[in-house]
C-alpha cells in the first residue's frame, strides 16, 4: 500500500472494473475513512445505479472526468489484500481487450461466484498498525507510560493481532484506548498463506521412460525456470500423461504448484486419481458441477498454495496461484477449451498468455493437436516433441474404410460390419461402436405426403428420443409429444429415417443376444454413477459392446477393445464450415485410438458412402502428423486460419431482417477495410433460427490480426451510440471455433 498524505486525501479516485455490460472503467471516492491507495486486485462495494455490486480496483488515480457532484463514494473495501495478483490482472485486461468483452465482465467470469457476491476471502484475523510517527507518539503519551510501551511494541513489530496482545501481557484496554486517541488502527488480513511442503512430496511409481519421453522430459525440464511453449504431440497410448507427470515432479519439488487443464468430459475419476496417487498432496479440481462452498475452497487453495496441483476445466485458467511452476493443457484441440458465450475466450491460447506472463513452461498435449499449434510449433513459437511410439507392447490399430455406398444397411450396420464385431466377441474381446448422434432416430416423416416433425423455434428437425418418447429439438431443448399419425395428412403412418445411439442400442442389442451392450452418450451418463459403473464394467474386461458418442472418444482408458467401428463418417466430408474436416479426422483418430491399446491386435472400420474421398484416404494411410500438414496446406491456399484471423458478429433478433440491418449499420462505421481484411456478410447463419430468434453473422477477415484488431476496437467504440433495435442482442467472437 502506498500512503498518501493528508492533504491528497480528497483527490484519491479509484478506477473500478464493475460487472456490467457497458466497456469501460468507473471511478469512484474510496470508501469512507480509507486514506490509503488500496492495491490493484482488491475488491470493493460500490453503489451502481440502484444496485450495490462487487467490483475490483484496477488503479488509484489522482484526477478523474466526472464532474465533482456525480463523483459518488465506493461503501467498502471488502479484502485488505488484492485478492488477484499482478498477473492474473493483466491476463484479464489482456483477454477483455483481445476479446473486445466487458472488463467488468471478465472479471466476473474469473471469480467464483462467493467472491463475487463480496463474502470474504479466506480465512482473516484482526490487526493493529501504529497510525503516526514514533515521535509524536511518545510525546501524546507521555504522562501515559503504559499506553507509551504497547505503543512502541506495535510500531516496532508494524503490526500486532490479539493473540500477540495476549503473550506481551497488555491489556485490551490499553488497546481501546491507543485507538481511540486514533494513534493506532485496526485491520484484517488474510492468514499467511501456509503453501504445501514440497519435502512431503515423494512421486511413487514413476515410470521408466522410453527414448522419446525421455527427450520430452529433458527438453521441458531445461525450461522449468521460465516461459518456454512446448507442443506434445503423441499418438494415443504413447506415454503423454507420464510425461507431464515426470515435468510436475521436478516443478513440486521446487515447491512450485501445476495447473493442469482437461477437457470437460475429461475430468473423470481416474483421471483425477493418476496425480493423486503419483504425487501424495493436496490436488484442487475446479469444474462446473462444484457447488458454491467446493469451488471457493478449491480456488483459495490454489491462491494459498495450499493446492499442489490444481485440475480442472476451461475457467480453471483463471486460477490465482501462490507459487506457479507449470501449466498443462491435455487434449488441447479440445473444443471445449472455448467458451461458446458471454466472454468466448479460449481457454488453451490463454494458458499460453498467463505462462508467458508468469514466465513459467506450459505443454499442450494431443494425439491430434489442433492445426493452430502445429502452425505455431512450424513456425518455431512452440516446441516441437513428437512422441511416436506406443509404450509397450502394443500397436496402432490398422484402419480400413469399408464402401457402404451399395449395401443394405440394418440401422446403419452394414453386413460386413456385422460380420467383424461377431467375430471380436467371439474372441472374447470388446467392440466399440461409434455414432456422434444421440437419440433414437434423426428424423421422423410421413412416406405418405413427406412431412418431417420440426421444432417450430429452430429451423432443425426434432430427434426422436425412445426413453421416454418424446420428440426433442437437439438445439434449443423442446421436448414434444410424438404424434400418433401424420399431422398434414391426417391418415398416414409416420416413420423414422436414420438411427441414433438409442435406435442401435436396441439393434445391437438383439443381434448379439449375450453381449450386453453399455451406451454411452449425454442422455445415458446424466448420472455420474450410471457412467462410473458402465466405465468399471468396461475395465472389467470381458467381452461387450460399447456405443457412444464423442464421450467416448476422450481421456478414457479400454485396454480391451479389439475392434472400432465408425458407423458414419459422411457427415464430416461435405460440410461448409472449414475446420469441419480438422474436426472429423481427430475425432476418428481419437476413437480408433481407443483400440489395440494392450496386448491385443486391434482393427478400426469405418464405415462410409464416399470410401474414395481423398481426407478418409489419407486418414487410413497418413499419420495424423502428415494427415495435418495436408490440411494445412489448404488452410493457407484458402487464406483460413491459421492464415488469416477471423472475428464473427453475431446477431439474434425477433425477425432475420432486424439482424442483417443492424450488422449493416455496424458494417458502415467499419473504417475503410486495410488490405488484407475482408468482411463477408451480413448475411443469415447457417442455423438460421434458434429457440424462436432469427440468426445473421458479420465475418470479418484480416492477415494481419492488429488490422482486426483496430477495426473492431473503433466498431466497438462507435457501437455504444448505436441503438440496437429492441429484441436484438449481438455479440462479438474473436477466433469463432462455431461458425454456426
Ligand atoms: P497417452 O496419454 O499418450 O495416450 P498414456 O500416458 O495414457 O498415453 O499412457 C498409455 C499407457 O502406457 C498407460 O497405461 C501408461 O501407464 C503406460 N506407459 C506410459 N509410459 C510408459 C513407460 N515409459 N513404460 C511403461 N509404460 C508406460
Ligand atoms: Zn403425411
Ligand atoms: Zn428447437
Amino acid at each position: 500500500m502506498s500512503k498518501l498524505g493528508k492533504q491528497d486525501q480528497q483527490e484519491l479516485i479509484l478506477r473500478i472494473a464493475v460487472p456490467t455490460p457497458l466497456r469501460r472503467l468507473f471511478d469512484y471516492l474510496p470508501p469512507p475513512g480509507i486514506g490509503q491507495a488500496p492495491t490493484p486486485g482488491t475488491r470493493v462495494r460500490i453503489p451502481f445505479g440502484r444496485q450495490k455490486l462487487t467490483g475490483i480496483v484496477l488503479q488509484c488515480r489522482s484526477t478523474t472526468n466526472v464532474p465533482p457532484g456525480k463523483l459518488r463514494r465506493a461503501e467498502a473495501l471488502l479484502d485488505n489484500e488484492p485478492i488477484l495478483g499482478p498477473v492474473l490482472l493483466r491476463l484479464l485486461e489482456w483477454a477483455a481487450n483481445y476479446y473486445q468483452h466487458p472488463l467488468g465482465e471478465v472479471f466476473s467470469a474469473a471469480l467464483p461466484q462467493r467472491l463475487r457476491q463480496g463474502h470474504p476471502a479466506g480465512q482473516s484475523v484482526e490487526y493493529w498498525h501504529a497510525a503516526v510517527e514514533l515521535g509524536s507518539a511518545c510525546d501524546t503519551l507521555a504522562r501515559a507510560p503504559k499506553q507509551k510501551a504497547l505503543f512502541e511494541l506495535i510500531f516496532e513489530r508494524k503490526r500486532l493481532s490479539r493473540a500477540q496482545l495476549r503473550e506481551s501481557g497488555f491489556s485490551s484496554d490499553l488497546l481501546r484506548q491507543l485507538e481511540s486517541r486514533g494513534l493506532v488502527y485496526r485491520q484484517d488480513a488474510s492468514e499467511p498463506a501456509s503453501a504445501f511442503d514440497p519435502l512431503a512430496i515423494r512421486p511413487c511409481g514413476q515410470l521408466e521412460l522410453n527414448a522419446g519421453q525421455e527427450r520430452a522430459v529433458v527438453d521441458i525440464n531445461a525450461q522449468r525456470d521460465n516461459f518456454r511453449c512446448f507442443l506434445l504431440d503423441g499418438i494415443t497410448g504413447s506415454g503423454k500423461t507420464e510425461v507431464y507427470l515426470q515435468a510436475m515432479a521436478v516443478q513440486l519439488a521446487l515447491g512450485r504448484q501445476c495447473l493442469v487443464l482437461v477437457p470437460e468430459i475429461g475430468l473423470t475419476p481416474q483421471t483425477v486419481s493418476r496425480f493423486q496417487e503419483r504425487f501424495d498432496c493436496r490436488v484442487s479440481m475446479l469444474h462446473s458441477g462444484l457447488s458454491d462452498s467446493e469451488r471457493f475452497s478449491a480456488w483459495d487453495s490454489a491462491r494459498t498454495g495450499a493446492a499442489a496441483i490444481i485440475l480442472g476445466t476451461r475457467s480453471a485458467i483463471f486460477t490465482p496461484m501462490f507459487k506457479p511452476g507449470l501449466i498443462v493443457v491435455d487434449e488441447e484441440h479440445d473444443s471445449s477449451f472455448k467458451q461458446q458465450d458471454g466472454f468466448r475466450y479460449s481457454a488453451r491460447d490463454l494458458a499460453v498468455m498467463r505462462a508467458r506472463e508468469e514466465d513459467i513452461p506450459v505443454i499442450l498435449g494431443s494425439a491430434t493437436p489442433s492445426l493452430e499449434s502445429l502452425n505455431n510449433a512450424r513456425r518455431g513459437r512452440f516446441t516441437h516433441l513428437r512422441l511416436d511410439t506406443r509404450s509397450g507392447s502394443s500397436r496402432p490399430a490398422p484402419m480400413r474404410v469399408l464402401d457402404i455406398a451399395n449395401q443394405g444397411l440394418e440401422d446403419g450396420l452394414s453386413e460386413t460390419a456385422a460380420l467383424a464385431i461377431q467375430k471380436h466377441l467371439e474372441l472374447g474381446a470388446q467392440v466399440l461402436v461409434f455414432i456422434n448422434r444421440r437419440g433414437y432416430a434423426p428424423v421422423l416423416h410421413c412416406v405418405n405426403c413427406g412431412w418431417v416433425a420440426e421444432c417450430d423455434r429452430c429451423i432443425a428437425q426434432f430427434t426422436l428420443h425412445s426413453n421416454p418418447p418424446r420428440l426433442r429439438c437437439h438445439h434449443c431443448g423442446k421436448v414434444s409429444g410424438i404424434p400418433s399419425s401424420c399431422p398434414h395428412c391426417a391418415d398416414s403412418k409416420l416413420m423414422t429415417l436414420g438411427a441414433g445411439t438409442q435406435k442401435i442400442e436396441a439393434s445391437l442389442s438383439k443381434r448379439f443376444p449375450g453381449f450386453p451392450v453399455l451406451r454411452i452418450d449425454r442422455d445415458s451418463t446424466r448420472s455420474r454413477k450410471r457412467l462410473d459403473s458402465m466405465l468399471m464394467q468396461i475395465q472389467a474386461g470381458k467381452p461387450c459392446l460399447l456405443l457412444g458418442t464423442q464421450m467416448l472418444a476422450k481421456g478414457h482408458h479400454f485396454p480391451d477393445i479389439g475392434l472400432v467401428l465408425v458407423i458414419d463418417a459422411d457427415s464430416g466430408l461435405f460440410s461448409a464450415d472449414f475446420r469441419a474436416q480438422e474436426q472429423l479426422a481427430q475425432t476418428i483418430v481419437q476413437v480408433a485410438g481407443r483400440a489395440g491399446r494392450a496386448q491385443r491386435a486391434g482393427e478400426v472400420i469405418i464405415q462410409s458412402r464416399h470410401a474414395g474421398h481423398p481426407l478418409l484416404q489419407n486418414l487410413i494411410q497418413l499419420p495424423y502428423r502428415e494427415l495435418a500438414a495436408t490440411l494445412l496446406g489448404e488452410r493457407e491456399a484458402a487464406a483460413m486460419p491459421p492464415f488469416s484471423h477471423l472475428t464473427l458478429l453475431r446477431a439474434e433478433a425477433t425477425s432475420m431482417q432486424a439482424g442483417i440491418d443492424f450488422l449493416r449499420q455496424l458494417q458502415r462505421q467499419l473504417p475503410s477495410p486495410p488490405r488484407g481484411t475482408e468482411c463477408l456478410g451480413p448475411i443469415p447463419a447457417p442455423m438460421e433460427k434458434r429457440a424462436g430468434r432469427y440468426r445473421s453473422q458479420l465475418l470479418l477477415k484480416a492477415s494481419r490480426r492488429s488490422d482486426l484488431q483496430r477495426a473492431l476496437q473503433h466498431l466497438l467504440d462507435v457501437s455504444e451510440a448505436l441503438k440496437p433495435p429492441s429484441g436484438l442482442r449481438w455479440s462479438v467472437d474473436v477466433d469463432p471455433l462455431d461458425l454456426t
